[in-house]
């Protein structure tokens, strides 16, 4: 019988999301002996992938930046147990449903000015960009 006797462990992760999940991933791969606790009777957090008939989406994140070195690294590590989906090019045209209709997500200066999707305050805010300091945090999206 395994042994679930949190004092016993290493590392005690609380929440099995994405950060717990690959923290805990990471603890193991150096060796440490990890336990997750988790309150919902599933893993992911905020992720959670739909398969209706042959339609698959999700209701969390559905985009990721592979760019980013350390995503491109958990990927590799992560290989063959996951695979990276990459959307169709055909999914590029993205839209968001509000008052009763869809609205193509914007994608450019110009269609986020012309957008319903964005108050006016949140336009002036987009204009004035440019003139805003950058934070110090490398980390801040
Ligand atoms: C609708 C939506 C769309 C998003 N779109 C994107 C996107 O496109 N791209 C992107 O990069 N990010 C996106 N995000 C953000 C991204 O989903 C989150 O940053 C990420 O999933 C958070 O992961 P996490 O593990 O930190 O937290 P969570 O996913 O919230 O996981 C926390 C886990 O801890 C568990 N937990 C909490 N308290 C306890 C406790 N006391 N004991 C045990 N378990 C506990 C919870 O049940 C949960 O499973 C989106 C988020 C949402 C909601």
């Amino acid at each position: 019988m395994e042994n679930h006797d949190l004092r016993t462990r290493d590392v005690v992760v609380i929440g099995a999301g994405l950060t717990g999940l690959t923290t805990a991933f990471y603890a193991r791969k150096r060796g440490r002996d990890v336990e997750i606790v988790e309150q919902a009777d599933r893993i992911g957090g905020q992720i959670r992938t739909h398969r209706v008939g042959d339609f698959i989406f999700e209701s969390g994140p559905n985009t990721g930046v592979v760019s980013c070195p350390e995503v491109a690294e958990l990927f590799n590590d992560l290989c063959p147990h996951c695979e990276l989906e990459p959307a169709r090019a055909s999914s590029k045209r993205r839209l968001i449903w509000k008052d009763g209709r869809f609205h193509p997500l914007p994608s450019g200066i110009g269609s986020a000015l012309t957008t319903p999707l964005f108050t006016w305050n949140d336009k002036l805010r987009i204009l004035g960009e440019p003139w805003r300091r950058k934070g110090t945090d490398s980390d801040e999206s």
